[in-house]
């Protein structure tokens, strides 16, 4: 069971306390916690972080190792700053930052390349639901943007309605997603679900077949709140991975 913090763009200094109080705080060797801050605080996060299973990851990265790439970071940079996860092809990235299903894609090959674990997200906007064309539309995306190595890979379902909405898809509607990407991915790759999960409907989302974890945002700004996810989790074991 995996339970991925995704802080966005949140979080100066004074932050590393949530950092520092998930870092002390315990939970089953069955379950894996994460958090991704932004990359200014990447190395605080890994150093707060040091001497405790709580792993640091980072949200995004160029696909080229160096180069004359301003503004960017590498994947090697990532793992210098003591980063052990890399969040790829965000729906939020796919808005904002031009990311593509190529382009995650060619992420996601190098991230894995050097060593990092890809999260690689795909998810239905509204619309695409609404049309009734959730599942063509997650097919499309993996089958466009899975690489090809699968050691070090999991998928988040993160259907962009439900992110930071306070909205979430029937538990049915989960489970039926997941079956489906289960049956795309293979079985040895954790298949996350991301989009408003909390501290009242965690334990509902993560005891569901082929839900391996959950991709937070809001709700891992917080310790408190992060900490109650990771232990409605504590009692659900995945069945992937
Ligand atoms: C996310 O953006 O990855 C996410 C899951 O956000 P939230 O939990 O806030 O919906």
């Amino acid at each position: 069971m995996y339970i991925v913090g995704n802080w966005k763009m949140h979080g100066t200094g004074e932050s590393l306390a949530e950092i520092a109080a998930v870092a002390a705080a315990r939970w089953p060797e069955h379950v894996s916690v994460a958090v991704c801050p932004p990359f200014t605080l990447l190395e605080r996060a890994a150093r707060t972080a040091a001497d405790s299973r709580l792993q640091i990851g980072a949200q995004d990265m160029h696909v080229a190792p160096h180069g004359a790439h301003t503004g960017e970071v590498s994947a090697a940079m990532l793992l210098d700053a003591g980063a052990t996860i890399v969040i790829i092809g965000h729906s939020e990235r796919r808005a904002d930052g031009g990311e593509t299903d190529d382009s995650a894609r060619a992420k996601a090959t190098a991230a894995l390349a050097v060593g990092l674990t890809a999260i690689l997200c795909v998810g239905e906007t509204g619309a695409e639901r609404d049309r009734g064309d959730a599942h063509a539309v997650v097919a499309a995306q993996l089958a466009g943007s899975l690489p090809e190595a699968r050691r070090g890979l999991m998928v988040a379902y993160e259907p962009v309605w439900a992110i930071g909405t306070g909205r979430i898809p029937t538990l049915a509607d989960v489970a039926g997603m997941h079956a489906a990407i289960r049956a795309q991915v293979g079985a040895g790759v954790p298949v996350l679900y991301g989009g408003s999960v909390s501290a009242g409907n965690a334990a509902g989302l993560l005891s569901l077949g082929h839900v391996d974890g959950a991709l937070v945002g809001g709700a891992s700004l917080k310790a408190a709140s992060f900490l109650a996810i990771v232990e409605a989790a504590s009692g659900c074991v995945a069945d992937a991975a």
